[in-house]
């Protein structure tokens, strides 16, 4: 990567987050702190659902919290907590009062990074306004910072959040995952909620996904302040939609389980029941976008050769629409 001028800073560190966040990613590689090898692809073209399955066998050593951890619900106690005092060599220095930025240690994609509440909050709780603001301009400064750099393929970047364990988490204190947004080119398709096409009226069935989902386009140069509206109109479209399915959130005692997607150019919620681990074929946020993370190639026949196919697989993982 080539970067501008004005990104030499005078501590010998680029000055721009992207390049800094590049910058400790390969530092801790080379130490062997981050567990990381780049993955491949398998495209699956359809019709209804095309998926990508890429391959990442480190991801076979990420810690998983059973869903019924003692940490997911309460951080008293916790033996197993990394984002309670994050280890300092993972951590990037990033405006925020209430979320610690951090390098993700198991990634698939380079950079992966997270951005943890400093006080513990459940992961089972929707995304709030600080959250989504935390996320928002992490987004607008990698987007300044790559739109900077000479590299010819600055990506555009994802944030997500899997919201309680049925929607794929592993960890139970609070965090957003984010990333380079998957290449149409390398997975074969582009993200369904990019065909969100209104900025007002909540996109419910786009293409023939066959799970239920709620998007709506993000006006372009917008503040954080509208993000925040579009998730809570979304978060209340999800409410409504599991509470008609029968979900009770008073007796589950706590929220919908349901992935969040958020780029610059849209926001989108997936409702969901199940993580996928009780047919050893889980997703998480991305995998609700068809790009799915497998640690053996073996896996792809766990989601595209089960009665039903892929499509009825990810209608176990979400709801039918
Ligand atoms: P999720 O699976 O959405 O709960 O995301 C949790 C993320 O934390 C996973 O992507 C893990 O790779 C990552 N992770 C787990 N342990 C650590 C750690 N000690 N340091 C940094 N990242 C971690």
């Amino acid at each position: 990567m080539t970067l501008s001028d004005g990104d030499a800073a005078s501590n010998g560190l680029p000055a721009s987050l992207y390049a800094r966040t590049l910058h400790q990613f390969d530092s801790l590689h080379a130490a062997d702190r981050l567990l990381y090898i780049p993955h491949t692809t398998t495209k699956r073209p359809s019709k209804t659902f095309p998926t990508a399955y890429q391959l990442a066998p480190h991801l076979a050593y990420k810690p998983v919290l059973p869903a019924d951890a003692p940490e997911r619900r309460s951080n008293a106690g916790a033996k197993s907590n990394p984002f309670a005092d994050p280890d300092p060599a993972f951590t990037i220095p990033f405006n925020s009062e209430t979320h610690t930025l951090m390098l993700n240690k198991f990634p698939v994609y380079r950079p992966a990074l997270l951005l943890v509440t400093k006080e513990y909050r459940p992961q089972y709780s929707a995304l709030d306004a600080n959250d989504v603001r935390a996320s928002w301009d992490l987004l607008s400064e990698l987007k300044s910072d790559s739109s900077r750099t000479s590299e010819s393929t600055a990506p555009q970047w994802l944030a997500f959040y899997n919201c309680g364990a049925e929607a794929g988490s592993s960890q139970g204190h609070k965090h957003v995952q984010v990333m380079p947004l998957p290449d149409s080119t390398e997975i074969g398709f582009e993200p369904f909620p990019s065909a969100a096409s209104s900025i007002t009226e909540i996109a419910e069935s786009i293409y023939s996904v066959p799970f239920a989902h709620f998007a709506l386009k993000l006006p372009s140069g917008c503040g954080f302040e509208e993000v925040v509206n579009a998730h809570v109109r979304l978060l209340t479209r999800m409410r409504e939609f599991v509470t008609h399915k029968g979900w009770k959130m008073r007796e589950a005692g706590c929220e919908a389980p349901h992935n969040v997607l958020l780029t610059r150019g849209w926001i989108c919620i997936v409702p969901r029941r199940h993580s996928g681990a009780e047919r050893w074929a889980m997703a998480n946020a991305l995998g609700m976008l068809g790009v799915i993370w497998i640690t053996d190639d073996s896996q792809i026949a766990d989601f595209t050769d089960r009665k039903g196919g892929v499509d009825g697989h990810m209608q176990f993982l979400g709801w039918p629409r």
